[in-house]
This record gives C-alpha cells, sequence and structure tokens, in this order.
C-alpha cells in the first residue's frame, strides 16, 4: 500500500513537491487544494480540491470541477504536505490534528511549530514516526548540506557566511528590489538560527543581501575547521555526500545564470536543480581555515528532502542513506 499524500498549498514547492511524490513508488498524490480557480486550477493532473470551503462558489462559478474541500482530502489522506505561504501553515495545524493527519511544514514557519526541523543527512532519525516536522528553508538546506558533512567529519569552530539572496521567485512580478542590492539590516540574519535548529552545537553567524535576481541564492562561506585539512580533504567529503553537485569556473560555469542553464540542457523537470552547487576551483583551504561559494536553487533544493521526511514520518523507512538513494534515483539526482 502506498502512502496517501495531500497537499495544501499547491504552488513554488506544492507544484514540484507534487512531481516529486509522483516519481516515487512507495508514495502517492492524492489530491492537491487551490484558493481559486486559476489556470493552474484547471491544467493541473492532480485530484484539485478547494483549499478554503468559502471559495467553492467561486470554482463552480469557473466551471472548475473539485473533489471537494480540504476538509474531504485530509478524510483520506495519511500525511499532508503544507505549501501554504509561510505562517498560514500555523494556522493549518488545528485542522491536521483534529482530522489525525500527519503534515510536514515548511520553511517559513516557525521552528516550534513543529519541533522538529529537518534535514535528510544531518538529522533524518529526528523525524522517524513524528506526526509534524518542518522541512527547512532553501537557505538552511543549503547551508546543511555543505556543512553537516564538515561538521562531521572534520569539527568545526565557527562558520561566517553571507547569504546573496534573489529577491523574488521568477514567478512573482510583485517583489523587488528592480535596481539595487538591499542589506538586510536585522544581523547576524536569521539563517545562522534556523541552522542550529538541525545541528544544534554549530557555531554560526549570518548576515544576507538581496539582489535583483530571481534565479538562484549565492553563499560566500568560510569556516574554521576543527581539524587541518587539505582542499582536496574537503572536496573529497563533498565528493561523497548526496544533492552536492561540483560546477568549475574553468569549465565555463562563472555565474548562477550558467547553472540554470544547465539545469535545462539536463532536461530536468521545471528545469530544477535539486543539488547545491559547489564552484570546485572556488574552494580553498589555508590552514584551517576553509572559503567556498556555493549556489542554491531555491525552488526545488527542499523538494526531495520533503520526500525523505515524508518517508521517515509514515515508517516507510528508517535508515537515512536507502531513503536519499531511493529519493534521488526516482528523481534523477545522481
Ligand atoms: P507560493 O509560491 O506563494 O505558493 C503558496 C501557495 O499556497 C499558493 O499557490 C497559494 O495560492 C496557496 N495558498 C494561499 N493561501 C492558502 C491557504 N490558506 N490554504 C492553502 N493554500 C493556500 O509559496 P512557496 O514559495 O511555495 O512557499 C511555500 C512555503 O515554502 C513557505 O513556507 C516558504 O517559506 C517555503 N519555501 C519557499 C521557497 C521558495 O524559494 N519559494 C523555498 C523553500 C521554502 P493559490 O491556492 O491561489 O494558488
Amino acid at each position: 500500500m502506498k502512502v496517501k499524500v495531500a497537499i495544501n498549498g499547491y504552488g513554488t514547492i506544492g507544484k514540484r513537491v507534487a512531481d516529486a511524490v509522483s516519481k516515487q513508488d512507495d508514495m502517492e498524490i492524492i489530491g492537491v487544494t487551490k484558493t481559486k480557480p486559476d489556470y493552474v486550477s484547471k491544467m493541473t493532473a492532480y485530484p484539485l480540491y478547494v483549499a478554503v470551503p468559502e471559495n467553492m462558489g467561486t470554482f463552480e462559478e469557473a466551471g472548475v470541477k473539485v473533489h471537494g474541500t480540504i476538509g474531504d482530502l485530509l478524510k483520506k489522506a495519511d500525511i499532508v504536505v503544507d505549501g501554504s505561504p509561510g505562517k498560514i501553515g500555523a494556522e493549518h495545524k488545528p485542522m491536521y490534528e483534529k482530522a489525525g493527519v500527519k503534515a510536514v511544514f515548511e520553511g517559513g514557519e516557525k521552528h516550534e511549530l513543529a519541533g522538529v526541523s529537518f534535514n535528510a543527512m544531518a538529522n533524518y532519525d529526528s523525524a522517524i514516526g513524528k506526526d509534524f516536522v518542518r522541512v527547512v528553508s532553501c537557505n538552511t538546506t543549503g547551508l546543511c548540506r555543505t556543512l553537516y558533512p564538515l561538521y562531521r567529519d572534520f569539527g568545526i569552530d565557527n562558520v561566517k557566511a553571507v547569504m546573496i539572496r534573489r529577491s523574488a521567485d521568477p514567478p512573482d512580478s510583485k517583489k523587488g528590489p528592480i535596481n539595487a542590492i538591499e542589506p538586510v539590516l536585522k544581523v547576524p540574519s536569521h539563517h545562522g538560527p534556523d541552522v542550529q535548529t538541525v545541528i544544534p552545537d554549530l557555531n554560526i553567524s549570518t548576515m544576507a543581501v538581496k539582489v535583483p535576481t530571481t534565479i538562484m541564492h549565492l553563499h560566500s562561506v568560510i569556516v574554521e575547521l576543527k581539524k587541518e585539512a587539505g582542499t582536496e580533504d574537503v572536496l573529497n567529503v563533498w565528493e561523497n555526500t548526496p544533492r552536492v553537485k561540483f560546477v568549475r569556473g574553468a569549465d565555463g560555469v562563472k555565474s548562477t545564470a550558467q547553472i540554470m542553464e544547465m539545469a535545462r540542457d539536463m532536461g530536468r523537470n521545471r528545469s530544477d536543480m535539486y543539488e547545491i552547487i559547489v564552484w570546485k576551483d572556488g574552494v580553498h583551504v589555508d590552514g584551517k581555515t576553509l572559503y567556498y561559494s556555493q549556489a542554491i536553487h531555491q525552488e526545488s533544493d527542499v523538494v526531495p528532502e520533503n520526500i525523505d521526511c515524508i518517508r521517515a514520518m509514515t515508517n516507510l523507512e528508517k535508515n537515512k542513506l536507502k531513503s536519499i538513494e531511493k529519493t534521488d534515483k526516482a528523481m534523477g539526482i545522481n
């Protein structure tokens, strides 16, 4: 029997998680919700449910066929992935509790909402059998992916990182900056403490800057390792880390633009790049100090993490490496 997954909030993340679930052989999508009968409601291939029951009339008026409301969908689900905008997931939690359905929340929610914040490599076990888990944000996922294996193999004294953030996702025409660079004035930024919800004793502080691009985030990271290591040692660790991928400036990949082109060339669904991209020729270790740059495809890096999270919460797989391998194989990540 496949685990029955509902998606409440079928936007940037919800759509991608739905497609990724459909590729797995141990889980299936039983329905997705929408608040309004727009073009997405009209073209989705998944059974459609109304997220806000009061809006049922607007779907009828628009002639968009629905299978019921979120309440009807939850009756059939084993687990729901809440892909609604940040902070709205918190409002949905009582509904999930009442329906007795497990829920995966996303990075726009607070850690306290679920009590467990998740990254598959770093803390898969903490989600096993749980009712509520939060998959951390795109930036936090990126930091956990590359820092956790260093923390495990060399020890980390401290991390300083700057997040150079895309200002909006590609379909979002309302946000900016359009022609400016905007520092995040709350310092240190929330990203460091967010990483600590997954790796509690990692000493990390971060700053952030918003730039006028929609395609990816970029992180400039400086790590003080506990053990001395060579550049090759660090590269070897990442070489053997799932969902971390190298590119080289020397091969013509000099910016996030070429990384997105590479995703298109790879024929990826929605041109997604699920891996964290590290510039191999931008990695340098000086004594115990490591410098590197990495790029994050904010729309998709959390998607395979959601799949592993579902598997852990529903007890489909207790071994993190087996789950990661299964997810990645089905999604074409190598
Ligand atoms: P999004 O693209 O705005 O999608 C959110 C979807 O939820 C929309 O389709 C929206 O409207 C729907 N929705 C709105 N109110 C709802 C409600 N009350 N009940 C159910 N659905 C509702 O947002 P997103 O970027 O996917 O973000 C979702 C979550 O993932 C947030 O926690 C965010 O912080 C996190 N996240 C986002 C990114 C990113 O870069 N985009 C990366 C990692 C994590 P319609 O139903 O009308 O379509």
